[in-house]
C-alpha cells in the first residue's frame, strides 16, 4: 500500500511563518520531507526553520518573499530551484485578507488578495511544474477555507477569492493529472491561530459583544465542540502531499470537526 512516506521529496510551504503553515512545514519534515518555508519575515521563519525536525544532513531553508510581489514570488521561485532541484510538493498558504463585507470593499482590496492568493499559486505552479513532471510526482495542496462550500458572513474579500482559487484548482488539477501531479484543497474550520483571535476580535466589534461571546456563538456551531489545532489541518495537508493520496485530485477536503451542513 503507497504510504506517507515523504523521504527524498523536496517541498516549498508558503506562509509558513506561524499558525497552520507553520504547522504544514512540520508535518511534512516529520515525514522524511526536506522544506523550504516562505513568508515575509527573515526571523520569524528562521525561527519556523529551527524547529523542524531533520534527518541529519537534511538541510531545511527559507525564502522571505511578499506573496503579493508577482514577480517577486517568480524569481525567488526560480532561484529556489537552482537551489535545490525540483520542489515536487507546494503548499500554497498566505495570511487572510481583512475583514468586511463584500460591498463595502474597495476594488483595491480585491486586486491585493487576488494577487497574494490566486496570482501567487498560479506563478509558483508554473515554475515548480517543470521540475515535478521531471520528478513523475507532484503535489500541490492549497489553504483555503470552508467558506468555498458556505461563504462566511463579514470575509466578503476572503470568500470571493477562495472561491477563485478553489476554481483555478479544480482547472489546473485536470490540466497536470496526466504528469503524476495533484491539485487539492484543504478547508480549514475554525482554527487556533492568530487570525482566529483576529476575527473574534473583529467579530465581536460588529455584533456588539465581547470577544469572549463570539467565541463561544462560534464553538456552538461546531460539532466536535472544539477549535483545531494547526497540527490538525497540517495532518490532512502531510496527507495530501503524500504517496498515499496518488489517486486523490481536485477535492474539497473540509477539516472543520463538522461544522459544515452540506454534503
Ligand atoms: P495566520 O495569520 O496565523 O498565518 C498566516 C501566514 O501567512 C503567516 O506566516 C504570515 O506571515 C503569512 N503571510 C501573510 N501575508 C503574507 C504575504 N503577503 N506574503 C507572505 N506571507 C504572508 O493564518 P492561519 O490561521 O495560519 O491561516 C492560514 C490560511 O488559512 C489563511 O489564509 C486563513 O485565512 C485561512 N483560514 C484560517 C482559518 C482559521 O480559523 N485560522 C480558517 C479558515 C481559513
Amino acid at each position: 500500500m503507497p504510504g506517507l512516506d515523504l523521504s527524498g521529496r523536496t517541498a516549498l510551504v508558503c506562509g509558513a511563518s506561524r499558525g497552520i503553515g507553520r504547522a504544514c512545514a512540520g508535518a511534512l519534515a516529520e515525514l522524511g520531507a526536506r522544506v523550504f518555508v516562505a513568508a515575509r519575515s527573515e526571523r520569524e521563519l528562521a525561527g519556523t526553520v529551527a524547529g523542524l525536525p531533520a534527518d541529519a544532513g537534511q538541510a531545511h531553508g527559507h525564502l522571505a518573499i511578499d506573496l503579493g510581489d508577482t514577480d517577486a514570488v517568480r524569481a525567488h521561485a526560480r532561484a529556489l530551484l537552482e537551489r535545490s532541484g525540483p520542489v515536487e510538493i507546494l503548499v500554497n498558504n498566505s495570511g487572510g485578507p481583512p475583514a468586511g463585507t463584500a460591498t463595502g470593499a474597495s476594488p483595491d482590496q480585491f486586486e491585493e488578495a487576488f494577487r497574494q492568493h490566486l496570482l501567487a499559486a498560479q506563478v509558483l505552479v508554473q515554475t515548480l511544474q517543470p521540475g515535478m513532471e521531471e520528478r513523475g510526482y507532484g503535489r500541490v495542496v492549497n489553504i483555503i477555507s470552508t467558506s468555498v462550500k458556505q461563504p462566511i458572513p463579514g470575509l466578503g474579500v476572503s470568500n470571493t477569492i477562495r472561491g477563485a482559487v478553489a476554481s483555478w484548482a479544480k482547472t489546473i488539477a485536470r490540466e497536470l493529472a496526466p504528469f503524476g501531479i495533484t491539485v487539492n484543497n484543504v478547508l480549514p474550520g475554525f482554527t487556533d491561530t492568530e487570525r482566529l483571535r483576529y476575527f473574534f476580535g473583529q467579530r465581536a466589534d460588529a455584533a456588539g459583544v465581547s470577544v469572549e461571546e463570539a467565541r463561544r456563538r462560534a464553538l456552538a456551531g461546531v460539532p466536535a465542540g472544539r477549535f483545531a489545532a494547526p497540527e490538525e489541518i497540517a495532518a490532512a495537508v502531510a496527507f495530501l502531499a503524500s504517496p498515499a493520496a496518488g489517486y486523490v485530485n481536485g477535492i474539497n477536503l473540509p477539516v472543520d470537526g463538522g461544522m459544515l451542513g452540506c454534503l
